[in-house]
């Protein structure tokens, strides 16, 4: 390899680059933007252009694009060369200004939510500074945000910006109370935890259902899983361990902060963790990751799968959002301090989140809502489809003393005051226990553990800012207004615990009881993308948005029905694909093994009447009434799948591909799984679960 201090970030045009190669005063006015959002002036942006083509032709590009993250969740790229005709027969490269912060990328065909009416289906990308500028596949890629004629975002990255403008706003006033002038800005900081399953190539090219869907949509149980737990933090195989050094290296040029990565608990599943950065970077970051992932294990004959649910009854994969908020002057604001007056701050903030999380978890479970993640949550696997919220005992118990306002006399410590007194120091390890939580502390910053694998964090985390900001601005109107700052903040922390504390839950949030307690607490239990995607438009929510410049009205209303059409579609393809999978190759496979069963029997028969004909009886005794019930099953589900019913609306479509299309899947899966292992292994027509999850080595 390579020395990786000099690969880093080798292909991205960044601070480093800026300042070497742009005149001073240009440089200058380019930090400008990208800190404080002030407009460029067009002749510094032809300048800024120019130097970013010269950098981009060295290291080999000879196109750029705008990259944006339209509402497919997945990255978007239109390419132009950088050639210009000269003199007839002549060509130079040339990038303008202009062609740097605009773009009109033929965008009728990404999804509107019925936003882009057709008089005006032009999209329009507007290059985003703030994130960098890099090189990949000989193109210059510049990020970008996505909008419509009217200005409503069309992409994921928008509305992730105008939270982050949110909560700093919010986050400010409160820092001001406390008497803190120096901060003039205030980021939030992520770091995704990427899970994954490798398999290889040759196999996964035989699954129609991994090649239309990412997931297996048949399959019975291999005689081992993961029962045994043997494959978590396992050493490396070697071609995983291959794929992983090529995957660092490429990430790494892009100034990917790539740090971890272990086998996890699946058979075939592993993650990655980078190092943590700010929230619009680490989405750019994390949609490369996950892009990067597939090419590079094309490379080594494995094909990633990022899906949530890949194989039943083996793990599925999940996306932890790590999240905090972090000060230009380099603090945590959900790190307790040292001192009285930073432990007032950080309970401040802690009781923002706390609040927000409760106040609003509806929206946490539909940004994390999709027909993969479904699987998932809900399922007693991974965090459940109730959002709650794990603090660890220690700090349970600091804030039952804040709420009763009684001294705890446990331990060594005493009553707390709120600005008076040190908080006791929280052990990372006492809040790091819980990995059943949705939402959990766990020291310094929190762990979003919903997401799923194959989502963008653009989403999660637009929310997560949104509803902390509109909490955080509640507490400063209250606080500004106060007469005597200390005492009117220790009533808001009190008072924000004793509402809220519900949400906190330190328990096992897998067991069943949780679901009956969940339910006398209140708290949500949207187990499924149609039960929660309606919540989205509740005026509340829609008010919310809007207070602080995160979505319109319009917006809101285009994502909810984006999100629903995307979930039906997926639904719709599965169960296509699955009738597919059934009448092509499984009853064919089923039938063939049948006839040559009857052709033994015969001829055993013939051969000598004394041969029994046992096993061949007893497999057809099974297999005849299964194929006869599959074959009902599937025709159900074909009928169901293309239905020509009217529907009122998207929800409408969405709740009917889920209560009678997903349901009859599930079904038809389930005769299809007692099928397959009553075949020989010759008439099995696609690889089974024990070759896709133990054939990599
Ligand atoms: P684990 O969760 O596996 O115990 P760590 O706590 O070290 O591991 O980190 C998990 C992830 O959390 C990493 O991606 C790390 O960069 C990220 N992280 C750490 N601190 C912060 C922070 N202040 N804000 C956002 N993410 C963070
Ligand atoms: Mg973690």
């Amino acid at each position: 390899m390579s020395n990786v201090p000099e690969l880093f970030g080798s292909m991205v045009f960044n601070d480093t680059v800026m300042k070497a190669r742009l005149p001073k005063s240009a440089y200058k006015a380019l930090k400008e933007t990208r800190e404080k959002g002030k407009a460029l002036d067009p002749k510094v942006a032809d300048m800024v252009a120019n130097t970013m083509k010269e950098w981009a032709l060295e290291k080999g590009a000879t196109h750029f694009t705008h990259w944006f993250q339209p509402m497919t969740g997945i990255t978007a790229e239109k390419h132009d060369s950088f050639i210009y005709p000269v003199d007839g027969e002549q060509v130079i490269m040339e990038f303008s200004g202009k062609e740097l912060i605009k773009g009109e990328p033929d965008a009728s065909s990404f999804p509107s939510g019925g936003l882009r009416a057709t008089f005006e289906a032009r999209g329009y990308t507007a290059w985003d500074p703030t994130s960098d500028a890099f090189v990949k596949e000989k193109s210059l890629c510049i990020p970008t945000a996505f909008y419509s004629y009217g200005g409503e975002a069309l992409d994921k990255k928008t509305p992730l910006l105008r939270s982050m403008d949110a909560i700093n706003k919010q986050a400010l006033r409160i820092l001001k109370l406390f008497g803190n002038t120096q901060v003039t800005h205030v980021t939030t900081t992520v770091g995704p935890e990427q899970e994954y399953f490798l398999i290889d190539k040759a196999l996964y090219e035989k699954r129609k259902d991994l090649l239309y869907t990412g997931r297996t949509l048949l399959g019975a149980k291999p005689p081992k899983g993961q029962e045994l737990d043997d494959h978590y933090f396992g050493a490396l195989k070697p071609r995983v361990a291959a794929f992983m050094a090529d995957l660092n290296e490429e990430l790494w040029k892009l100034g990917i902060l790539a740090k971890t990565e272990h086998n996890e608990v699946a058979p075939a599943q592993h993650e990655l963790a980078p190092i943590f950065t700010s929230s619009n970077v680490a989405t750019d970051h994390n949609q490369l990751v996950m892009e990067i992932m597939k090419k590079v294990a094309i490379r080594h004959g494995l094909t990633c799968l990022l899906h949530e649910k890949p194989f039943e009854g083996i793990n599925g994969n999940g996306k932890h959002n790590n999240w905090s908020m972090s000060t230009d002057q380099g603090e945590n604001l959900l790190e307790p301090g040292e001192t009285p007056s930073e432990n007032a701050q950080f309970l401040l903030f802690l009781s923002a989140v706390i609040e927000a999380v409760d106040k609003h978890q509806d929206l946490l479970r539909i940004s994390v809502a999709s027909a993969g993640n479904d699987h998932r949550l809900g399922a007693n696997e991974a965090p459940p489809a109730i959002v709650s919220m794990f603090v660890g005992e220690d700090l349970e118990e600091i804030l039952n003393d804040i709420e009763s306002g009684t001294p705890c006399v446990k331990k060594d410590r005493v009553f707390m005051e709120i600005g008076t007194d040190v908080l006791p120091k929280i052990s990372r390890d006492a809040t790091d226990r819980n990995r059943t939580s949705p939402f959990a502390f766990t020291g310094n910053k929190f762990e979003f553990r919903m997401v799923g694998s194959a989502d963008s964090v653009a989403c999660p985390n637009m929310i997560l800012n949104t509803i902390i900001a509109d909490t955080l601005c509640s507490f400063a109107d209250r606080l500004e207004k106060a007469s005597d700052f200390k005492s009117e903040l220790n009533k808001l922390i009190q008072e924000t615990i004793k509402k809220h504390k519900r949400i906190i839950f330190n328990g096992n949030n897998y067991a069943p009881e949780w679901i009956d307690e969940a339910k006398k607490r209140g708290l949500l239990n949207l187990r499924s993308t149609v039960d929660a995607l309606p919540y989205y438009t509740t005026p509340e929510n829609v008010s919310m948005f809007e207070k602080h410049g995160v979505l319109t009205k319009t917006e809101v209303y285009s994502r909810r029905d984006i999100q629903l059409e995307n979930y039906w579609k997926q639904i719709s393809i599965e169960a296509l694909s699955m009738v597919d999978m059934i009448r092509r190759d499984l009853l064919p496979a089923a039938a063939s093994y049948m006839k040559d069963l009857c052709a033994t029997a015969n001829s055993k028969k013939q051969f000598s009447s004394d041969l029994s004909c046992g096993f061949e009886k007893g497999l057809l005794e099974k297999l005849a009434p299964l194929t006869t019930e599959l074959y009902q099953k599937t025709e159900d589900l074909s009928a169901a799948a293309n239905t020509d019913r009217t529907f009122k609306d998207t929800l409408d479509e969405a709740e009917y591909f889920h209560n009678t299309v997903f349901a009859l899947m599930e079904e038809t899966r389930t005769v299809a799984d007692q099928i397959e292992p009553l075949l020989g292994s010759a008439y099995l027509p696609y690889p089974t679960y024990g070759e896709l999850l133990f054939s990599v080595v």
